[in-house]
């Protein structure tokens, strides 16, 4: 999973995160060009005002991105929006500071496994892309990604032509697979949140990825059966020595 740090809190416009392209998987989305914060007119316009405040003070980065890696050179953008705040670290004095409204394309917030569906992949890509602009939809897709997964496991999501709920399908699910069903159990309260306009702590969201890409890796990569297949050729290498 990326760095928590950077999915969590703000930056400062020397130290703008940089994250894996998301098309090579080995280039860096790096900016390219003007990395100057700009503060907007009508933003100005408000500093001419007596009842005016620092936080009132609003800056915006717009920045284009170019892959690290040569021979990618995809190219993308990233859109934050800040201000300034009382410098915490030496006590006096203001510095700028950005959120990431908007990158595009959306960095990998963690690592799937090469053997994903593509329909479980398709609902998680949507989690990263929407996961900067709200964090409500980005918990919808995954709760998406959880029914995916749920289909991919031959759970029906309709019985005589009538919709099955989430929990009816984990009910169905841990008649064979009740590990996994109470895994997904302890996520559903976090993901429907979305679904019902909540507001979503961003921690809790973070250890919804964070879990679901251990079990992930542990459902779907090949890494195990790879193994298996190495040591039966090293028997087979040995026993021919
Ligand atoms: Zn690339």
């Amino acid at each position: 999973m990326l760095k928590r740090h950077s999915l969590k809190y703000g930056f400062g416009p020397n130290n703008i995160p940089q994250f894996q392209c998301p098309l090579c998987h080995a280039g860096v989305l790096r900016p390219s060009g003007e990395t100057k914060p700009y503060e907007p007119p009508f933003s100005r316009a408000i500093q001419k005002e007596s009842w005016s405040h620092w936080d009132d003070i609003q800056l915006r980065l717009c920045l284009i991105l170019t892959c690290s890696n040569s021979s990618c050179g995809e190219q993308g953008t990233l859109r934050a929006e800040g201000g300034i705040e009382p410098n915490y670290d030496d006590g006096h004095g203001f510095e700028e500071w950005f959120t990431i409204s908007s990158i595009s394309p959306a960095p990998y917030i963690i690592s799937l496994p090469a053997g994903l569906p593509d329909a479980v992949k398709r609902e998680l890509l949507d989690s990263f892309d929407v996961f900067w602009r709200q964090k409500g939809l980005s918990a919808n897709s995954l709760r998406n990604s959880i029914e995916a997964l749920l289909t991919h496991f031959g759970i029906p999501d309709e019985v005589d032509g009538k919709w099955v709920s989430l929990g009816n399908r984990l009910l169905t699910y841990a008649e064979t697979e009740p590990k996994h069903a109470e895994f997904f159990q302890l996520l559903k309260p976090i993901i429907n949140s979305g679904s019902h306009g909540e507001e979503i702590q961003t921690d809790m969201l973070l250890d919804v990825f964070e879990a679901l890409e251990i079990f992930l890796h542990n459902v779907f990569d090949d890494r195990a059966k790879r193994f298996e297949v190495l040591t039966q050729r090293l028997r087979d290498t040995s026993k021919g020595k």
